[in-house]
C-alpha cells in the first residue's frame, strides 16, 4: 500500500522517502537554547509568512498553498512541542521557557488567522482543477479563517487577539494550578489499607512518624478508590482528589468563562458552546444536548438497576444504607464484581505486568496493521526513563514514537498521546509521543491495573493514527484538520482487543510463573467489565454536561460550584461529594470547553467500527485491519470523519453497537 504513495526505496536496506527530522525544540539542553531555538524557529514563521504576502500576481498552489503549508508545519512544531515541554521537562526553568514560547505561538498562530490579506489571497486562489485533497483542505484554511473572525473590521480583529492571548493564559493556569497542587493524606498504620493489594502496600511503607503517605496520583487513587475497605480513607484521598485546584481554579475557570463568551458574541454566535461546534461532526449546541439526551434515555434505565445492586450490597456494610456516597461507587462497583460474579481485578494484575503488557501491545498492533517497532537507542531525550522507537511498514520506516510512561515530580499527572512532528509526504515523518503514569519497573514487578492496561491501548492508538496520517500531501489534511469528536475514536476502538480472551491470553502472562491468565479469569472479566457501565455512562453523562453548561449560555455572575451541584441534581444516579470542587481540577473544562460530549459521541462511532472486526472468525484478521488502516487511519482528515466512516464500515455510521454495549453486552 504505501509503495503508490511515495518513491520506491534506493538500493540500502531501508530507505526513507520522508527524512526523520530531529524534533528541534525538544533537546534543547536548557532553558537559554531552548528559547534561542524557539526564537529562530518563530522568526522563520514569520519570514514564511511576509514571502507569502510579498508575492505579487495571480495565486497559485504553488505560491500561496505550498509555503502556507509549510508554515503550519513550522509553527505546529513549535506550538506542539513547546507544549509538551511544558508538560513532560523535569527541569523547571525548561518547563517555564516552554511556557512562554507555546504562548507566543499561539499569539502568532491567533495573529496568522486573523491575517486579512493572507485570507483575501486564498479567497483568490482559484482551486477547480485540483485533486480532492488539495480542494479540501483549502475549504477548511478558508473556513477556519472566517471561524477566526478575519471577515471582521480592524477594531474588532484587535479585541479577537486580546481575547485569544488572555484565553490561552488563563488556560495554562488553569491547568499548571492543577498539576502542581498534588495533595496526599497521612493514615496512622497499614491497618487503614485493609482491601488493598499487597504490592500497593508494600510499595507504602510508613514514614519515620509511622504514618503512611497515600497520594493523589493515579497509581494511588484507582487501587485505593477500589479496595481500601475503611470508607474513611476513601473520603478522606477522595476529598484531596476533588478539590485539587481549590480555591484558586474558581477565579482562573470564571475568567476563562467569561473570556470565551466574550470571544463568541463578537463573533456571532450565542455562546462558546455554538461557537466551538462549527467544525465539528455534532455541528450544533442543540446537537450536544440531543445527543446527551440520548444517551440518557438510553442508559437511565440500567443505570437505575446498577445503583440497585450497588446499594443491596452496601447494606450488607451498613444496614439501613439507602444511598452511595461519591467514595462508594467504585468500592461497590468492585465488591459486586467479586461476590456476583466471583471476578476480583485484584487476581489480573499479576498477569499484567507492564513490561510484558507493553510488548503485547506491540504484538498485537505489529500484527494487526502490518508494521514493527524498532527500539532506537543513542538519541538525545529528555528524561533517562523514556524510550524511543521507529515504526517500520516493511522496509521502510514510517514515523518514531517516543515513550514517557513512568510517574515523576512535576510531570503532567494523566495520560495523553503528543504530535511533536505532523509529518508531510516527502518532507518530514510523523513523530509522536505519548506521556503517561503507569507502575516503573524499575520500581518492581510494575503490575498494572486493567483500566492503566486499557489507557496504554488507548493512548497508543492515538499515537498510532499519528503515524498513518502523516504521510499526505497538505498539513491540514492531518489531525489539524480531524474534528475533534471523531479523533478519539480510532484510541477507544483499540480498547477492544484487551476485552478479547484469545487476544489476553496472548500477552498476560503470570509475572512469576508465566502462565497465561485462565480463559475463565477473562470470562468473568467480561461478565464483570458489565458492571456499573450504565452507571458509569451515566458518569460520563454528568462530565458531558457539565462541559456543556459552563460554556453554553452568558457566564456572567454564575457561581460554578451552584452549577456543578445542579448538574449533579440533575443526574441522582451520581453521587456528589459534598464539599468538593470538582470543576477546579477537570482540566477538560481548558483543553475540551464545551466539548466533553465528544468522548461519548466517539465512542458510539468506535463500537460501530469494532463490529466490523467482530463479523469474522477472530477481531485480528489483518484483512479487516488493513483496510481500517486505510479507510480511516492513514486518510487522517482528507475528507469529513462521516465519509471515512463510511468508506470503512459502507454504510452510515448507527447507533446499535452502542446500544447493544451498553445494555446487552456481558449480561
Ligand atoms: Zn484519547
Amino acid at each position: 500500500m504505501p509503495a503508490s504513495r511515495r518513491t520506491p526505496p534506493k538500493r540500502s536496506l531501508r530507505s526513507d522517502a520522508s527524512p526523520l527530522t530531529v524534533p528541534r525544540y525538544l533537546f534543547a539542553s536548557d532553558a537559554e537554547s531552548l528559547a534561542t531555538e524557539a526564537g529562530a524557529g518563530l522568526a522563520e514563521c514569520r519570514q514564511h509568512l511576509e514571502a507569502i504576502l510579498a508575492h505579487g500576481g495571480p495565486r497559485t498552489i504553488d505560491n500561496l498553498l505550498v509555503p502556507y503549508d509549510r508554515l503550519l508545519s513550522a509553527l505546529s512544531e513549535l506550538q506542539g512541542q513547546s507544549k509538551f515541554l511544558f508538560d513532560v521537562h523535569p527541569d523547571a526553568a525548561v518547563r517555564a521557557t516552554a511556557d512562554k514560547w507555546y504562548q507566543e505561538s499561539e499569539r502568532f498562530a491567533t495573529d496568522l488567522a486573523l491575517n486579512r490579506p493572507l485570507y483575501d489571497a486564498f479567497v483568490d486562489l482559484d482551486v477547480s482543477k485540483e485533486d480532492p485533497d488539495t480542494k479540501y483542505a483549502v475549504r477548511k484554511i478558508l473556513r477556519d479563517f472566517r471561524l477566526a473572525g478575519v471577515d471582521r473590521d480592524v477594531a474588532t480583529r484587535d479585541r479577537i487577539k486580546e481575547l485569544r492571548d488572555e484565553m490561552t493564559a488563563i488556560g495554562q493556569e488553569f491547568d499548571r494550578t492543577i498539576r502542581e497542587d498534588e495533595r496526599s493524606i497521612q493514615v496512622d498504620d497499614a491497618t487503614a489499607l485493609a482491601g488493598l493489594p499487597d504490592d500497593f502496600v508494600k510499595a507504602h511503607p510508613p514514614g519515620p512518624d509511622g504514618k503512611i503517605t497515600i497520594t493523589t496520583q493515579y497509581p494511588d487513587i484507582i487501587p485505593v478508590f477500589r479496595y481500601a475497605r475503611d470508607p474513611e480513607v476513601r473520603r478522606r484521598l477522595q476529598w484531596e482528589h476533588l478539590n485539587r485546584g481549590h480555591p484558586a481554579n474558581l477565579g482562573t475557570l470564571s475568567r476563562l468563562m467569561a473570556t470565551r463568551h466574550e470571544l463568541a458574541r463578537i463573533l456571532g454566535y450565542e455562546s462558546f458552546a455554538d461557537y466551538i461546534v462549527q467544525d465539528k461532526m455534532i455541528g450544533s449546541a442543540k446537537g450536544i444536548g440531543d445527543f446527551l439526551a440520548k444517551v440518557r434515555a438510553a442508559s437511565e434505565e440500567r443505570a437505575k438497576e446498577d445503583s440497585a445492586i450497588l446499594i443491596d450490597r452496601k447494606r450488607k456494610d451498613t444496614p439501613g444504607a439507602a444511598s452511595l456516597h461519591a467514595w462508594d461507587t467504585n468500592f461497590y462497583s468492585e465488591l459486586v464484581r467479586a461476590e456476583n460474579f466471583d471476578f476480583d481485578a485484584k487476581l489480573l494484575r499479576p498477569y499484567f505486568a507492564f513490561t510484558n503488557v507493553l510488548e503485547g501491545l506491540f504484538e498485537i498492533t505489529r500484527e494487526l496493521f502490518g508494521v514493527r517497532y524498532e527500539r532506537v537507542s543513542g538519541v538525545p531525550v529528555w528524561h533517562p526513563s523514556v524510550d524511543v522507537y521507529d515504526v517500520f511498514d516493511a522496509d521502510e520506516r514510517i514515523g518514531r514514537f517516543y515513550l514517557d510512561l513512568h510517574p515523576r515530580k512535576d510531570k503532567y499527572s494523566h495520560a495523553a498521546a503528543s504530535i511533536l512532528v505532523r509529518g508531510i509526504a516527502a518532507s518530514a515523518l510523523p513523530q509522536a509521543a505519548l506521556m503517561c503514569n503507569f507502575p516503573d519497573p524499575k520500581e518492581g514487578p510494575a503490575l498494572m491495573e486493567y483500566l492503566e492496561v486499557e489507557t496504554l491501548f488507548h493512548e497508543f492508538g492515538h499515537l498510532l493514527h499519528a503515524m498513518f496520517m502523516g504521510h499526505g500531501r497538505w498539513i491540514k489534511n492531518t489531525d489539524d484538520g480531524i474534528e475533534w469528536d471523531f479523533i478519539e475514536a480510532p484510541s477507544q476502538m483499540l480498547e477492544e482487543w484487551i476485552r478479547d480472551p484469545a487476544t489476553l491470553r496472548r500477552f498476560a502472562h503470570h509475572h512469576e510463573t508465566g502462565e497465561p491468565v485462565p480463559a475463565e479469569f477473562v470470562a468473568k472479566l467480561r461478565r464483570a467489565d458489565a458492571v456499573s457501565r450504565a452507571l458509569d455512562v451515566q458518569r460520563q453523562l454528568v462530565l458531558g454536561t457539565l462541559s456543556f453548561e459552563y460554556y453554553h449560555g452568558d457566564p456572567t455572575g454564575i457561581d460554578t460550584t451552584k452549577t456543578l451541584e445542579a448538574v449533579f441534581r440533575r443526574f441522582p444516579l451520581v453521587p456528589f461529594h459534598p464539599g468538593t470542587h470538582f470543576q477546579c481540577n477537570f482540566g477538560h473544562l481548558n483543553a475540551y470547553s464545551a466539548i466533553y460530549y465528544t468522548y461519548m459521541w466517539s465512542l458510539v462511532i468506535a463500537k460501530d467500527l469494532f463490529s466490523k472486526f467482530q463479523e469474522g472468525d477472530t477481531i485480528l484478521d489483518p484483512k479487516v485491519a488493513r483496510r481500517y488502516r486505510e479507510t480511516i487511519l492513514t486518510p487522517g482528515s482528507r475528507k469529513p470523519a462521516s465519509e471515512l466512516i463510511e468508506d470503512f464500515l459502507g454504510r452510515p455510521l448507527s447507533f446499535d453497537a452502542f446500544e447493544n454495549w451498553l445494555n446487552r453486552e456481558g449480561r
